[in-house]
């Protein structure tokens, strides 16, 4: 039997429709369109990485929303001070509701930059100490957009979690850790593995909802997984071909699994209209 397969286009879809309408409310209450900063370090010299891919996808989902961006270019070689300014500028903006910083940042400027240099309420992909913090004390938080996403589709498609074994195979602090705390929240039963996990399939094969965000093409192989799971694949990972696919080997657990992400076309499509969100609805934080 091949597994229900979880596809966030369809999901994508709706939730653009009802980020359109909450867009055309916010313009109507406040006179302005809801408006996303995002901080891109140009690249240096002729260096040709595409280093705002991410922020160019962005302003295209705002902007089929109907929301506004606003992108503040920094050159490369300025400083941790300098990104503060500009941080500093933004958050006390009151015409911008949500700060992106594109990653990564310049290697001169350590990510710990980024802890407690943006607003909480205006930090809408959830990467400060503060939010961090009030995810772990279960208080009302901006959390990571990945993490939303997965959350989201988890509900759309009906995934019922309340008391269940759910493995998450991936504890960083972007990604795995955040969700544990949210599947959490949920009442799910969780449990954590990473890379120093013994017996990693001993874990996976208990779980009736299965999270793979480790960044390992073919970790999780059709023998790790036992009949009916749901399994979540987060991961992103280029193979030397060019080829996109996830943590998961899809051809063997989808024949095993009860229901399955592909990838691309799984959590993927949800995760920049989970930033949208965050920007649209205000949270006291
Ligand atoms: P990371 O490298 O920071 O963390 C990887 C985690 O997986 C670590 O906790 C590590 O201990 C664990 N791990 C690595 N190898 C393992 C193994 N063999 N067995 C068990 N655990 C192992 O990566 P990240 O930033 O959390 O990203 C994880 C994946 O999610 C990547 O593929 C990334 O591209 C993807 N990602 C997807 C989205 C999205 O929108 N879908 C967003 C962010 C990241």
């Amino acid at each position: 039997m091949t597994a229900r397969l979880l596809e966030g286009r369809p999901y994508a879809d709706a939730i653009r429709q009802e980020l359109t309408a909450e867009a055309a409310a916010f313009q109507a209450r406040n006179g302005h369109a809801a408006t996303l900063a995002i901080i891109v370090h140009r690249p240096e010299g002729d260096d040709p990485t595409p280093r705002d891919v991410y922020a160019r996808q962005l302003r295209r989902t705002a902007r089929s929303l109907g929301m506004n961006t606003r992108q503040i270019e920094l050159p490369f070689a300025s400083t941790a001070v300098e990104l503060h300014a500009a941080l500093d500028r933004l958050n006390r903006d009151p015409g911008v509701q949500g700060i992106i910083v594109q990653l990564p940042l310049p290697a001169h400027i350590g990510r710990e930059t980024l802890l407690d240099a943006i607003a909480p309420a205006k930090d809408v992909d959830g990467i400060s100490a503060v939010n961090a913090g009030s995810l772990f004390l279960n208080l009302p938080a901006r959390v990571p957009a990945t993490c939303a996403a997965v959350m989201e589709l988890l509900d759309r498609a009906g995934i019922d979690l309340d008391g269940r074994r759910t493995i998450v195979v991936g504890a960083s602090p972007v990604v795995g850790r955040p969700l544990a705390l949210m599947l959490l929240q949920r009442d799910a039963t969780v449990t954590l593995c990473h890379i120093y996990t013994r017996d990693l399939p001993a874990f996976t094969r208990q779980a009736d909802v299965l999270i793979a965000c480790a960044g390992q093409p073919g970790l999780i192989n059709g023998a790790m997984v036992r009949s009916g799971t749901v399994v979540v694949d987060v991961g992103i990972n280029v193979l030397p071909d060019g080829q996109i696919v996830g943590d998961v080997d899809f051809a063997a657990v989808v024949e095993i699994a009860g229901a399955i992400t592909p990838v691309p076309g799984g959590v993927g499509p949800l995760t920049n209209l989970m930033v949208m969100r965050q920007t649209l609805r205000a949270l006291d934080v």
